[in-house]
């Protein structure tokens, strides 16, 4: 069990306090994805984004409590955050412009310029990012991706290709997009781009789950890629595409892992509220606990050996299922029309489901247990 230290705390705190005000924008966010106006200037959305900043790219802003806070550098604190803030709303921080994975893998790849180029972007809150991997088709197995950077012949590239289920891809402003330029797996690169620019088309898919994430499908018809937007070009060749793509996996698995809890905390919370006595309340209770404290756990693990993802593969094969099972009985406990009759409590059950899907679905995550198992990480 992890004991809470007074930093922990105070970074539980505050983001549980915000919490509130992601969920009194869950429904209309849900409700239309593309309305976001009345939201792009509210403080909290102004704190997901600078949270997820490293701190000599933040903007000052008076009274954004959780980024004085938070150390973005501890697992554990960031874990115990995107619980918190998704006990609130997990589809509304989604819908945040924030940095997100485009940001974990610019900080790893990025050379100076191409860092200070994405999160000056940023500034002012009205920038999506976007993470341009997987394909129709070719979604874990992503080195089987046929998008491809082909040279201009003036020291750029012309990208082509298809990418769908992209967070916030047609919306985006500046993001990565994954593709090869030639056959083996090391010529998987990824470049910085930013639309609106020539060849670049977007649409947004229309979700039943995580609405907010605006999941996208786009095409990519002779894109011009400058060759200085190339991630990567200063690290050794085994370091610049798939290498960067696995780290970034490998370090927000967790954090879906904890939204997948956060989500499941909220229905549970939301049906006892209002049904205090619901059948199987403290069997759900009890499991979401287990399944927060695994998460905990896993975090402290990566804050003591980032190298062993052991136990976040199993905290987000745990969490995932349980939030699903959660959902189910959620779906039940308040009645016949109990969906109906709580809409709120509704779109939590339709999000439950969309986590398994993110960083390496549940089979993935099984493969990645049974190799750590063999290879002895389970024993410490
Ligand atoms: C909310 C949400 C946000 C997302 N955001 C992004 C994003 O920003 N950028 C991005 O690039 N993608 C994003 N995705 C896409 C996500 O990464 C893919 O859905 C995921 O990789 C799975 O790919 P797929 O859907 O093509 O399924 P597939 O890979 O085709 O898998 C289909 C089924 O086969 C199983 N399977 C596949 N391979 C194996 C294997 N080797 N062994 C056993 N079983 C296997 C899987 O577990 C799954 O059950 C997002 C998805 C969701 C739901």
């Amino acid at each position: 069990m992890i004991d809470f230290d007074t930093r922990l705390r105070a970074v539980r705190d505050v983001s549980r306090e915000a919490a509130e005000d992601l969920r009194a924008r869950a429904l209309s966010i849900d409700t239309d994805p593309d309305a976001m106006d009345g939201h792009l200037d509210s403080p909290v959305f102004e704190m997901v984004r600078q949270a997820n900043t490293p701190a000599r790219f933040r903007e000052p802003v008076p009274g954004a409590k959780l980024p004085l806070l938070l150390d973005s550098s501890s697992c554990l604190e960031t874990v115990v955050g995107t619980l918190e803030l998704a006990r609130g709303d997990a589809g509304t921080i989604l819908a945040c412009p924030s940095p997100a994975l485009a940001g974990v893998f610019v900080e790893m790849l990025g050379n100076e310029e191409q860092q200070e180029r994405f999160y000056t972007r940023l500034h002012g809150g009205r920038t999506w990012t976007f993470f341009a991997m997987t394909e129709p088709g070719r979604g874990n197995d992503a080195t089987a991706m046929e998008t491809r950077f082909e040279r201009d012949g003036n020291g750029g590239w012309l990208l082509h290709g298809k990418k769908r289920y992209i967070g916030n891809g047609a919306r985006g402003g500046i993001g990565v997009v994954f593709g090869r330029t030639g056959r083996s797996a090391l010529s998987i690169r990824a470049a910085l781009v930013e639309p609106p620019v020539a060849g670049w088309h977007g649409h947004r898919l229309d979700m039943v789950g995580l609405r907010g994430a605006y999941l996208s499908e786009l095409t990519f018809d002779a894109v011009p890629v400058p060759g200085d937007m190339l991630l990567g070009e200063h690290l050794p060749v085994t370091r610049r595409g798939m290498w960067g793509a696995i780290k970034t996996f490998n370090n927000m698995r967790i954090q879906v892992a904890a939204a997948a809890v956060g989500t499941a905390v909220a229905m549970a919370e939301y049906v006892v509220e209002h049904r205090k006595a619901a059948p199987g309340a403290h069997l759900m209770s009890s499991r979401v606990e287990a399944a927060r404290e695994l998460v905990y756990e896993a975090a402290a693990r990566i804050d003591r050996d980032p190298e062993r993802g052991y136990l976040s593969c199993a905290a987000k094969l745990g969490a995932t299922r349980m939030a699903v099972e959660v959902a189910r009985w959620a779906a039940g406990a308040l009645g016949p029309a109990g969906l109906l009759e709580h809409p709120l409590l509704e779109k939590w059950t339709r999000d439950a489901c969309a986590f398994e899907f993110m960083e390496g679905t549940g089979n993935i995550q099984r493969l990645h247990v049974a190799k750590g198992y063999q290879a002895g990480d389970a024993d410490v």
